[in-house]
């Protein structure tokens, strides 16, 4: 996501209830944070992050974290944020690649990978949050019957994430090029890029997939 940097976008974040400040002391201790042992989930890459606001009100007996990279981007998911009531969301300014830093093995139960950054070029395949190097990240925090959700309208980053995700040592359990017009659809929650990309005729395609053990 492009935006233009918003000046004190870093200091509204620091100064955000919203927002974890540190959360590598909460590894391991999460549940604790949220004051239950619901299952975590979390997007990462989220946004202005609607999706995941929108899964927090649908369902309460679930815990939900927010992450994402860019203090600019997350703050305009925090203005929509002050305007719900939600006892089931945290948010996070990191990147992902820190993500085993704040997160204990088998703490998250689902993570959800919405309109992830291309990055078209070979040379960058290693930041795209499908590559194996992103997989084995995810392998350490998530819990042994856990999955993870993908969902693109980039055929070429979907084709690449057919073949890393199984060579990251994962298995493919539900795959569609077309998630709008398939069984996958029931439930589904649509993100600002699918809603702006299904808008101008773009198929949606899913996959979900969990570990290969
Ligand atoms: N998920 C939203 C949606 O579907 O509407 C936003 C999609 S946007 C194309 C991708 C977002 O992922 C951007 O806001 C970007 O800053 C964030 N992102 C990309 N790489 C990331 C990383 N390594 N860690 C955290 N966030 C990342």
């Amino acid at each position: 996501m492009r935006l233009r940097h918003i000046p004190g976008a870093e200091e509204a974040i620091a100064a955000s209830p919203y927002v974890v400040q540190e959360p590598e002391r909460e590894k391991g201790q999460w549940s604790a944070r949220f004051g239950n042992k619901n299952p975590i989930e979390i997007e990462v890459g989220m946004g202005k992050g609607r999706f995941i606001m929108e899964q927090a009100q649908r369902h309460p007996e679930r815990n939900y974290i927010g992450i994402e990279r860019y203090s600019s981007v997350l703050l305009r998911g925090l203005e929509k944020r002050e305007q719900l009531e939600l006892p089931n969301i945290w948010f996070l300014c990191i990147d992902a690649k820190q993500l085993a830093d704040i997160f204990a093995p088998g703490e998250v139960s689902r993570i959800y990978l919405n309109f992830s950054d291309p990055w078209p070029k070979d040379r960058h395949a290693k930041r795209r949050l499908t590559s194996p190097e992103f997989m084995e990240v995810y392998s350490r925090i998530l819990a042994p019957e856990g999955c993870v959700e993908f969902k693109t309208d980039n055929q070429g980053l979907f084709a690449y994430s057919l073949e890393s995700i199984p060579a990251a040592g994962w298995k493919l359990k539900d795959v569609t090029w077309d998630l709008h017009h398939s069984p996958m659809a029931e439930g589904n929650v649509m993100t600002e890029y699918e809603m702006k990309f299904s808008a101008l005729g773009n198929p949606i395609c899913k996959l979900t997939a969990v570990r290969d053990v």
